[in-house]
């Protein structure tokens, strides 16, 4: 396959899954699942919102050892169970080929992070579950990678059959430290002409801070991207991950109502 024509075989086609045409798909949720009070109550906020999809990790990978690592299958029964309560497809990342099989057996859409964008076994393995199991892949950026190292990157994810590959643009490195990362907005028009595949925008993790999410939630929508995932939590100051980025119910409402404006203006829904 030759990355200069972006993503060949399989995954190359409009999906209807995770991603619906015509629509901006909103994912949301806290960083992690901190117990089941935590998930509840923001599952709550979200569904009540008509958001129809959850985020939250089980497998935290955090850059540093020492801090929270997540609740692991204890985390992926939350939010199996809660996800039904409240009728939310549920997101949750996989960061090993030993977890994979396990994750699937709770989560709807599987989600690899930035920092596992280039392990080709963990990718090869998500890549077959999916496959097995048809579960949609969330595929973040790595935040050192070139989009064609990262369109490559979802070819691994394709090689045993036809899967459901979101690409997800969540910030790069660049030497601005004002920001967490660097919202590498243009990725959506490029990927545009370089891809069929979907892409989603994550300004959490891009910005680092929650008032910096909303605007750029907009200007996502603007550039055409299909769909937000973003950190919300039902009281970010008590989070145990990514507090300071996460929006509080007031805002994922704000956030929503922005959303629904830009995205009238170009002709799209939101869900
Ligand atoms: C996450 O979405 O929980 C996460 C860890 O994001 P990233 O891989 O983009 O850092
Ligand atoms: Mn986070």
């Amino acid at each position: 396959m030759n990355a200069d024509k972006g993503t060949s075989n399989k995954q190359n086609k409009e999906v209807d899954g995770l991603i619906k045409k015509g629509y901006i798909t909103i994912i949301a949720g806290p960083c992690a699942i901190e117990n089941s009070k935590q998930f509840e109550e923001t599952a709550k906020v979200i569904s009540a919102l008509g958001i129809s999809y959850m985020r939250g990790g089980a497998y935290k990978p955090r850059t540093s050892p020492y801090s929270f690592q997540g609740l692991e299958e204890k985390g992926l029964e939350i939010l199996k169970k809660i996800g039904e309560k409240y009728n939310l497809k549920t997101v949750t990342e996989v960061t090993d080929t030993v977890n994979a099989d396990i994750v699937a057996d709770y989560a709807d859409v599987l989600q690899i992070g930035t920092r596992n964008m280039s392990n080709f076994a963990l990718l090869k393995k998500v890549g077959e579950i999916a496959f097995k199991r048809k579960k949609a892949v969330i595929l973040k950026r790595g935040w050192a990678s070139h989009i064609k190292e990262w369109l490559l990157a979802s070819e691994y994810l394709g090689l045993e059959g036809e899967v459901e590959v979101i690409l997800c643009e969540r910030g790069i490195r660049t030497f601005d430290t004002n920001t967490r990362f660097t919202l590498d907005l243009a990725a959506v028009p490029v990927i545009r002409k370089l891809s069929k595949l979907p892409i989603i925008i994550d300004p959490s993790h891009a910005m680092g801070q929650s008032d910096l999410v909303i605007p750029m939630s907009r200007a996502a929508v603007a550039a055409g991207a299909d769909g937000l995932i973003v950190e919300a939590h039902y009281d970010p100051a008590s989070a145990l991950v990514d507090g300071q980025q996460s929006l509080n119910p007031k805002e994922i409402e704000e956030l929503l109502k922005q959303v629904k404006r830009v995205a009238s203006v170009i002709g799209k829904k939101v869900r």
